[in-house]
């Protein structure tokens, strides 16, 4: 008899999600973590007493009576969370090289209307307009609202409109078309592809409020765990997984890399679906579902500098940069090689001991795995190797850093000298310490040309076989836990759930 009732692979916020929701519904729970650390992308790590995130610059619906704050009250965090909200005005700064005006996204969506209307007094219609039609879009998707419904879970209307072209009908001004989309870095914004749904449910959440993990990230990861154990639940990290067996129609046990095999009741696999395709042992599963899986394209990855400021030189700000080199801000996704970036984010994070003045900055662009994929052979998890994957490697960051600084000193004339030391990451590093396939760091791309094709069940083809994590619906915080909502709905039946959700 199987000891567990559910074993999660991956320790991400989705697994640990699912490992909260079930182990306090009495279910016998065990996660299985490759890494030392848990969390995934929430993890965050330390270079030079400064505090970095992997990847959670900010969250977005934790007000009070929002979905995201009724969510953690649930899991029995929301009190404990050390938080700092953003700029009331603007959150988010939009800019770009050829004006020298910053353009915010204010948070509340009267205020959005009301600070945009001041840059762009003859598009006040427009951007009512806008705003409308956003909540429009999400009322379509009940799930983000903890909402019972039966309607479909994938919202019916809105699903094959382009969000580049949906912005250009609402307003013909460029620079606002520019602006209303110029946050789609947070989701790997592409105007060939990218679906309106995705656009909305991402900026509707920080439209309703904007919040910053003080410290950063990890927080969650830690407060969710103690709740998991309180539970009863056990987390083993150092634990990867690289089998999954099944023999007659069900998965019966999973291997480790040491050998060790671990048996259960119901796997749910928090990694990405293709990969877990590539691990499993399965006469049940069709080719055609598993090609399917296998064959999904991944969003672009990213290359990220992390620097550790000098003491005292930078002021703290309460708000993020986007910033492009041209007008269109759907494009830079595009760009590689001596092109490469077309534009950049910032993210400033807030730490307890910076007071009034930053200990780090984060800047991020786009990075595809094909500019690093001659170091796909070389893996690094210890980061004392730093040189391990080679010179050339080492090389080829320092010029594309020296590159991205030459922009962001478009922004910061004087980012050079404040720098007191920086890391950088690349597709190689989200593939290798995330599990991220491709290092494409949202997971599965969405193409409003085909959204079905991109729409992963949580249930698979094997019955005790079951999905969550950032594939599933959509990424980040609130995409990831209502994820976990339809993966445990599985079991629990998903009203129940939400009533649960919705009383806590
Ligand atoms: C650079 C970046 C910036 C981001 N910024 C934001 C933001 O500002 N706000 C926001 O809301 N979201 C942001 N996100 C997105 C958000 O962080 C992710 O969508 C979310 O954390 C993903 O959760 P997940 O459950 O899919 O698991 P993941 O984080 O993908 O974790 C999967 C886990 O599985 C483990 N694993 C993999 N393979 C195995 C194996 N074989 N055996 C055992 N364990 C395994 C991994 O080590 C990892 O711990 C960002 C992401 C990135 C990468």
């Amino acid at each position: 008899m199987a000891k567990y009732d559910i074993v999660i692979i991956g320790s991400g916020l989705g697994g640990l999600e699912c490992a909260y929701i079930l182990s306090k519904e009495g279910y016998k729970v065990l996660i299985l973590e490759k890494n030392r650390q848990l969390g995934g992308s929430l993890q965050i790590f330390v270079r030079d007493k400064a505090i970095f995130d992997t990847g959670i610059h900010y969250i977005g619906g934790l007000d009070e009576g929002q979905n995201l704050n009724q969510c953690f009250k649930y899991f029995g965090i929301m009190d404990k969370l050390h938080l700092i909200k953003m700029d009331m005005n603007g959150f988010d700064i939009i800019s770009f090289s050829d004006d020298e005006h910053e353009y915010s996204h204010a948070q509340g969506y009267d205020n959005f209307v009301e600070q945009l209307a001041k840059d762009f007094p003859h598009q006040r219609e427009e951007l009512k307009n806008y705003t409308k039609l956003i909540q429009e879009v999400c009322n379509y998707f009940p799930l983000y609202q903890l909402r019972e419904d039966d309607a479909p879970i994938l919202g019916t209307k809105y699903l094959d409109v382009n969000a580049r072209d949906f912005i250009a009908s609402v307003t013909s001004d460029k620079r606002l078309q520019s602006v209303l989309g110029g946050s789609n870095p947070l989701y790997a914004g592409d105007g060939i592809k990218t679906p309106l749904y995705v656009h909305a449910l991402v900026v509707n959440t920080y439209i309703e409020s904007a919040y910053k993990c003080v410290d950063g990230g990890a927080q969650i990861e830690r407060l969710l765990t103690k709740q998991i154990k309180e539970n009863g639940g056990e987390i083993r990290n150092y634990a990867e997984v690289t089998k999954i067996v099944e023999k007659n129609g069900v998965v019966t046990h999973i291997e480790l890399k040491d050998g060790e095999h671990i048996e259960g009741k119901n796997f749910i696999s928090n990694i990405h679906p293709a990969t877990t395709m590539e691990m499993l042992e399965t006469t049940t599963i069709k080719n055609a579902y598993r090609n399917r899986l296998l064959g999904l394209e991944n969003c672009a990855s990213a290359f990220i500098v992390d620097i550790v400021l000098k003491p005292n030189s930078f002021k703290y700000i309460n708000q993020n940069y986007y910033h492009y080199r041209r007008n269109d801000v759907w494009t830079g996704i595009n760009y590689t090689g001596e092109q490469s970036p077309d534009m950049f984010c910032a993210f400033i994070p807030k730490s307890t001991k910076g007071g009034e003045y930053a200990d780090s900055m984060t800047i991020l662009t786009y990075m595809k795995f094909e500019e690093v994929k001659q170091w796909e052979n070389t893996y690094v998890t210890v980061p004392k190797h730093k040189d391990s994957r080679g010179e050339l490697y080492e090389d080829f960051k320092q010029k594309q850093t020296e590159k991205i600084l030459d922009l962001v000193e478009q922004k910061i004339p004087a980012i050079r000298s404040l720098i007191k030391s920086y890391t950088t990451s690349t597709p190689l590093t989200y593939r290798d310490y995330i599990g991220a396939k491709d290092g494409g760091v949202y997971g599965i791309a969405k193409d409003y040309r085909d959204p079905l094709k991109t729409f992963i069940s949580p249930t698979t083809k094997i019955p005790n076989l079951f999905f969550t994590g950032q594939n599933l619906n959509m990424h980040g915080v609130l995409g990831v836990t209502v994820g976990a909502i339809r993966t445990c709905g599985v079991f629990l039946g998903q009203n129940y759930l939400l009533r649960k959700i919705n009383k806590a």
